[in-house]
């Protein structure tokens, strides 16, 4: 499993990989960059959507620096990422109810079963509630995943209003003894305040369970820095726990994994490599950051 997660990762960061490995691998047996192998740097590195900030430390600590016989500069540059990336994880991952929130059109949906999957390959039971009022074609989308993974699927066609459906879904999903139970909400626009103020509903409704909840918002990794007002915007309204970055195998940008870690002191949980139901890994830092710079 720990292998598959591995070689997943990888395949799912060769595109932003591509870029960064062949720039380091011109700087091979050099002990110190010149301006131009700097600013070719720079622009590799800005293009993979690590923020300016992140840049601006790695090429300063890159300008100066003269490596020693023992050091390597992608070695170097994992480093430097790695101080990026401090986060006070709080979760306890047994968390029972999961709401999955985010904007239209990132994976949610496909997010939501590929948890589904993730979970019931663990051995737990699993629960999945279709509260996507709005589009009838996510919730039959959802069924057809649950019928196909064989898991218990809640959802109320006949209702618009979300809260009551997260309120029934919770209900069964407990009834049944599920381990998990994991809501699809409706994609909504992080400035349409009706949309947010039902999603505030939403929470409030699965809060009141006194079950342990997650709150996990899904990006989509091509949206670059405009990721970072969505969870920001998202955060004001309900108390995001951690991040999904789904669509990592379409993009060059997979440095945004960093920059959002790093200035939003929120965990990723997972990232999405593909459309399949089981291209969705754990994020784990190390094989990530192994992962932008392995030479294949
Ligand atoms: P929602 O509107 O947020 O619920 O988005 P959907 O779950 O309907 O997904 C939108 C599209 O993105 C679908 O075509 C999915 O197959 C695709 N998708 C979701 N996650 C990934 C991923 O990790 N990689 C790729 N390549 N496509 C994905």
């Amino acid at each position: 499993m720990v292998f598959n997660f591995i070689k997943k990762t990888f395949s799912g960061l060769n595109k932003t990989r591509k870029n960064i490995v062949n720039t380091f691998s011109k700087f091979h047996g050099k002990k110190y960059l010149n301006e131009n192998e700097i600013e070719e740097l720079e622009s590799i590195l800005f293009q993979s959507d690590l923020s300016y900030d992140i840049v601006d430390n790695i090429i300063n600590e890159f300008r100066d620096k003269t490596l020693s016989s023992s050091e390597s500069w992608e070695a170097k540059f994992v480093e430097l990422l790695k101080k990026e990336i401090i986060i006070d994880d709080k979760r306890v991952n047994g968390e029972r109810v999961i709401l999955v929130i985010g904007v239209n059109g990132t994976g949610k949906t496909t997010t939501s079963a590929k948890l589904a999957n993730y979970y019931k390959n663990n051995g737990e039971t699993v629960c999945l509630v279709g509260a996507d009022t709005y589009r009838a074609a996510a919730v039959e989308q959802l069924k057809i995943w649950a019928d196909r993974l064989n898991v218990k699927y809640v959802s109320n066609a006949s209702t618009k209003d979300p809260a009551s459906i997260v309120f029934d879904g919770i209900n069964a999903g407990l009834k049944s003894d599920s381990d998990r139970i994991i809501i699809d909400t409706a994609g909504r626009l992080h400035n349409s305040i009706n949309l947010m103020q039902e999603l505030e509903k939403v929470y409030k409704i699965a809060d009141k369970f006194d079950q342990k909840m997650r709150v996990v918002l899904v990006l989509d990794s091509n949206v670059g820095q405009n990721g970072m007002n969505q969870a920001l915007e998202f955060n004001k309204f309900i108390p995001i726990d951690s991040l999904i970055l789904t669509k990592m195998d379409g993009t060059a940008r997979g440095g945004i994994a960093v920059s959002l870690v790093n200035k939003l002191k929120l965990p990723i949980d997972f990232i999405g490599v593909g459309e399949q139901i089981d291209d969705l890994v754990p994020f784990d830092l190390d094989i990530y950051l192994e992962g932008l710079i392995k030479n294949e």
